[in-house]
């Protein structure tokens, strides 16, 4: 078929289907840096993580050598259900902006969690039942994780206890209902049903929260009851790894018509989603075999990467959880409450961060008036709803499609749209009645954060 007869959407056949994730990390020469243990800041062992994660995932979690694990096929009859997601051809878009740039989108938001987050969801939550657990504890922000994992949960018969940001929990009551209805127990952090809720509420009494929170109360939860673990949806290589499944059906799907990318581009919040996009990609081009542009967009209020310290620091506020080599703005950091766009994680990914500080890929950051034009402008010319989140790629890729007009270049793009917006309508609101703000932290206040980076090395 020759590129010309692309069509509108493009699905791999069952048979096409990945049947393993691609560990990124095997082909790295630098690897990320290990996790360490925040009271003797020596490496993480197996056996200190096992109280923490399931068996399973700290092995996943620990292997940087191992390039593909297989995917349980219990795993896989489950993704079936929503997979492969469409790689769609965005020629209603293309036309729109009058460009020469070929532009495709990765759709993830075509499960009820409304996110790519099921993809990891559902395998941490197959380990946690292989290994004979009652239930996990997760932190969620906007909620799709939570709901993610509630869906993933109710699934496999296990109990499911999510601490939610405050201010979510309070703002998108329509989510919290939805994580209920798959029979999960929804907390807003911080609470007083933990040493560190009580704790952070005590030093900052009225604090909305933030995920770094949520993670402390979930992690102390996990460990102090019997037969759960604690997991999370972002930012750990193994969520990396399960979302590897995004790139490779994205690549299966663009070699099936001889489609080469030349720019990959994602939203980033913990690292994820692009993460998982990029993987197949960014692996030819760490074994020598092709070359892409790679790029990152974060929110300008909460900008690790182009921004951050490429430091040792805690993944979580109150200070419990390992400490990870990561672009961070300080565990304390907490996005000014005017962000509505997600991405408000303080730090990335280590892998990502890793490859980012040896120059594989660009990031650039984005505010957030600007993404809900994107935002808006997709949603009335491709038909979906965008996430916030995921239109933080979609700016960046109208701006790339935008340069190829004035060049004349016939670029071919690439973007994960991660999910749907149908929950973040307070947000849509807002920048609808010219209520949305933008807010960049000062060098001043990034300064203030960084000086409480824990001193390592
Ligand atoms: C959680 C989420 C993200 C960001 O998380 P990553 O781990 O950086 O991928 C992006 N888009 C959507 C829709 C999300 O739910």
């Amino acid at each position: 078929m020759s590129v010309k007869e692309i069509p509108y959407k493009i699905y791999l056949e069952e048979d096409e289907m990945p049947k393993a994730w691609y560990n990124l990390r095997a082909d790295m020469k630098n690897k990320p840096a290990p996790l360490l243990n925040p009271g003797t800041l020596k490496p993480m062992t197996r056996e200190e993580l096992d109280g923490v994660f399931c068996d399973e995932l700290v092995k996943q979690e620990l292997d940087d050598t191992t390039a593909y694990f297989e995917i349980p096929q219990e795993i896989r009859d489950f993704y079936k259900m929503y997979r492969p997601s469409p790689l769609v051809r965005a020629y209603c878009l293309e036309k729109k902006l009058d460009t020469p740039a070929k532009i495709y989108y990765k759709f993830e938001g075509n499960n009820t969690s409304g996110s790519h987050k099921l993809n990891s969801a559902i395998a941490q939550a197959y380990y946690a039942k292989q290994q004979g657990l009652k239930g996990v504890t997760t932190e969620t922000g906007a909620g799709q994780w939570g709901t993610a994992l509630s869906m993933a949960c109710a699934y496999l018969g296990l109990d499911c206890k999510v601490y939610m940001v405050k201010v979510s929990y309070e703002q998108k009551p329509f989510r919290r209902e939805v994580m209920r209805t798959y029979g999960a127990s929804v907390t807003p952090s911080p609470s007083m049903e933990t040493e560190v809720g009580r704790k952070i509420l005590a030093e900052h009494p009225g604090t909305t929260g933030s995920l770094g929170c949520a993670i402390s109360e979930a992690v102390e939860v996990a460990t102090k009851s019997e037969g759960y673990r604690y997991v999370l949806g972002s930012v750990l290589n193994q969520v990396l790894l399960h979302q590897s499944i995004i790139g490779l059906e994205t690549k299966a799907a663009l070699d099936k018509y001889g489609v080469k990318p030349d720019i990959i581009i994602g939203c980033a919040g913990g690292g994820s989603n692009l993460g998982g996009l990029i993987a197949p990609f960014m692996g030819e081009k760490l074994r020598g075999e092709a070359d892409y542009r790679i790029i990152a967009v974060e929110p300008a209020s909460c900008p690790s990467l182009t921004r951050g310290k490429f430091a040792y620091d805690f993944c979580d506020t109150g200070m419990v959880c390992p400490l990870a080599k990561m672009y961070t703005l300080g565990s304390g950091f907490i996005p000014a409450p005017n962000h509505a766009g997600g991405l408000r994680y303080h730090g990335m990914s280590s892998t990502l961060s890793q490859l980012y500080a040896d120059g594989l890929m660009e990031a650039t950051s984005v505010v957030q008036t600007e993404v809900f034009k994107a935002a808006e402008e997709f949603a009335r010319i491709e038909g979906i709803l965008p996430a916030p989140e995921s239109s933080h790629a979609i700016r960046v890729a109208i701006d790339e499609a935008m340069k190829c007009k004035e060049t004349g270049e016939e670029k071919t793009i690439v973007f994960g749209l991660t999910g749907t917006g149908y929950f973040d309508m307070v947000a849509y609101e807002k920048f609808h009645d010219g209520k949305m703000t933008d807010y960049i932290p000062t060098d001043e206040e990034l300064q203030k954060s960084f000086a409480n980076l824990p001193k390592v090395e």
